[in-house]
């Protein structure tokens, strides 16, 4: 389902489809493909206005949901634009890579695992050389699965998480920082769990409060350099991570009926973020977290 306009005045707790949803479950990652109703990433909906000119942007976890919307939405405000993903992805993949393209814009794109600590920094150094620089960088890939209870946590699933949330950023950052020019943006994703915990996302809230933290403490440390670094919190999106076992699956058909809203959000509500914290228009805010939740508040 996509809007054909998101700048008409409308209301907006009937912008996009409220639950209930169909039940559906995926296995992991999930594919955009398969969702019902279809997400708006800003394919149709979703309009440039040169606010990203020649900028060079890498955004992990491209291929769907809110990586997708903004890979979208930078191509769309005159970037190029880099993106990672699982192998398993391809064919999400390839269809954002047709939509960079279709702007007239260059795409690449990097296949495989970031919590692997070689590749991930090989996809920041490989993106820098085939964009000819990096400007922006965009942490979107998280792994989320859901698990009633502590005792059924296990050791490989806490390990997952940890490392595609927080050491993978941590890599990826690294190898950014040594590459990025003063104006440089990094835009890391959080989400409403950093700060309104799930009792079954016990490995992954956390993950997220460290990612606020790692923003608001990175940030403090590179501002002298002219880098800014601030942080996306979401509320519930309606995205395959959700799908795929990030929520119980019982709890899909009325997912985001929690909300002030009552609905989830859906990525391309997220997009303006990534652009205003890309942006040169932002340029006196760092160390910030951005929420779009539907009134659950983030904080
Ligand atoms: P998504 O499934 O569309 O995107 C997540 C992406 O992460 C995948 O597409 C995949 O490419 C990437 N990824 C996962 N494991 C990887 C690995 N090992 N190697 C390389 N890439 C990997 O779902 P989404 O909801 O758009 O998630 C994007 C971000 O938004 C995540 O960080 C998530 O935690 C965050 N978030 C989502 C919600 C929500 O309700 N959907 C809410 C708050 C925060
Ligand atoms: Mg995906």
């Amino acid at each position: 389902m996509a809007v054909k306009d998101l700048y008409t005045l409308q209301d907006p707790t009937k912008q996009y489809p409220q639950p209930k949803f169909r039940s559906q479950k995926q296995s992991v990652p999930g594919l955009d493909s398969k969702m019902t109703p279809k997400a708006d990433h800003g394919e149709t909906s979703y309009r440039g206005s040169g606010r990203l000119p020649n900028r060079k942007a890498l955004v992990t976890g491209g291929d769907s949901g809110i990586g997708r919307a903004a890979a979208i939405a930078f191509a769309r405000e005159g970037a190029d634009v880099a993106i990672s993903y699982l192998p398993s992805e391809e064919s999400d993949a390839k269809e954002v890579i047709a939509l960079i393209e279709a702007e007239g814009r260059k795409a690449f794109a990097f296949p495989g695992d970031i919590s692997n600590e070689r590749f991930a920094r090989k996809v920041v150094k490989d993106a820098y050389k085939k964009l000819g620089g990096l400007d922006i960088f965009a942490a979107v890939a998280g792994k989320q699965h859901a698990v009633e209870k502590i005792a059924d946590v296990t050791t490989k699933q806490m390990e997952e998480t940890y490392r595609v949330n927080v050491f993978a950023l941590f890599w990826m950052c690294q190898e950014a920082l040594a590459v990025m020019p003063k104006g440089g943006s990094i835009i890391t994703t959080a989400s409403i769990q950093a700060t309104h915990p799930s009792p079954s996302l016990l490995d992954y809230a956390p993950t997220k409060a460290a990612i606020l933290a790692f923003t608001r403490a990175l940030a403090r440390q590179v501002a002298e350099d002219g880098i800014r670094v601030n942080c996306v919190a979401p509320g519930p999106v309606w995205t395959p991570l959700q799908s795929s076992g990030g929520q119980p699956a019982k709890k899909i058909p009325a997912f985001g009926s929690e909300t002030p809203m009552k609905r989830p959000g859906q990525p391309v509500e997220m997009s303006p973020l990534y652009v205003l914290l890309a942006s040169q228009e932002s340029s006196y805010v760092t160390g910030e977290v951005y929420g779009a939740t539907g009134g659950l508040e983030v904080g």
